[in-house]
């Protein structure tokens, strides 16, 4: 979820989903007037030893405290610096030295800028990096890999791997594997608890559930989710089974022929998709890629 996420679903909006556009513009409107006040101030959350999360108006931040340094997963929108590093020098007076993204969005990597400004290093799945430049924003990182990547400080281990298409296509898994924790991005969200599916940037319905199957294989018991508060394997499982529950009901309609929006009624009432152009933005794209389901 992002600004430049919403300026992509409204583009294209389309005439077919008129009856729902009075309630989009006010979605946009709020977002916009949220741009120009914000901001949530930041709390900080201990998860594990030496392991925090950072919440506030981003996606959760995590803090890894080492003695060479600190590894952040993710640092939210650009206006959330200040409010990200004034929890980060409460937990430590030494430096950030590696900030993992786990995908393009501007509410978990819109900071990255300020970060390589500041002589941080950004790590990212090359597709992200792809993203970011395609919607020129701005930070993309200048170190990126492939399927998986892992960084050690400070006697610390942090792994990054990519388990495909999901959320978007540059999606992120961060494991910490010593305090058995992972930050999953927004392919997990515990609030709000509706996916989205960004298609324009590589995203995947069929996909998403293969890389959580690859996720679940991890050895963790609990999760910083992309928002909200943290969770726990039960808590993914019970979120992959819902997706995937959500995502077969689409599968049936599109087989039956139903239209666009019958399919966008379903997803607003019965699995709580946003009004606004959150479901929108994925209806014709969702449609698609389902009637390619063999
Ligand atoms: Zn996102």
């Amino acid at each position: 979820m992002s600004r430049t996420l919403l300026r992509t679903i409204g583009v294209r909006a389309s005439a077919a989903a008129i009856v729902l556009l009075g309630a989009w513009a006010a979605f946009t409107q709020t977002q916009s007037t949220q741009t120009k006040t914000a901001t949530r101030p930041a709390t900080t959350q201990k998860v594990k030893d030496g392991l925090y999360m950072i919440s506030g108006e981003g996606g959760n931040v995590a803090a890894l405290v080492t003695d060479e340094g600190l590894i952040l997963v993710d640092d939210m929108y650009d206006r959330n610096y200040a409010a990200v590093m004034g929890q980060v020098k409460m937990l430590s007076d030494k430096p950030i030295r590696y900030v993992l993204n786990t995908h393009q969005h501007d509410d978990h990597s819109g900071s990255n800028a300020q970060m390589l400004a500041a002589s941080v290093e950004i790590i990212a799945h090359r597709n992200a990096r792809i993203n970011m430049i395609a919607l020129k924003q701005p930070g993309a990182p200048r170190i990126t890999f492939n399927d998986e990547m892992d960084v050690h400080l400070g006697g610390k281990e942090v792994r990054t791997r990519h388990y495909g298409r999901g959320h978007t296509g540059g999606d992120a898994v961060i494991f910490f594997p010593e305090q058995k924790v992972i930050h999953t991005g927004d392919l997990f969200l515990t609030r709000p608890t509706q996916p989205y599916i960004d298609y324009a940037n590589g995203g995947s319905a069929i996909e998403w559930t293969k890389a959580l199957d690859e996720v679940l294989k991890l050895d963790f018991d609990t999760i910083i989710p992309g928002h909200g508060p943290l969770s726990d394997r039960a808590g993914l499982v019970k979120w992959r089974a819902d997706f995937e529950a959500m995502r077969n009901r689409i599968q049936g309609m599109v087989r039956q022929g139903k239209s666009k929006d019958e399919v966008s009624q379903t997803l607003i009432k019965d699995f709580g998709w946003p009004v606004g152009g959150l479901a929108i933005g994925q209806v014709d794209a969702f449609i698609s890629e389902m009637k390619n389901v063999r």
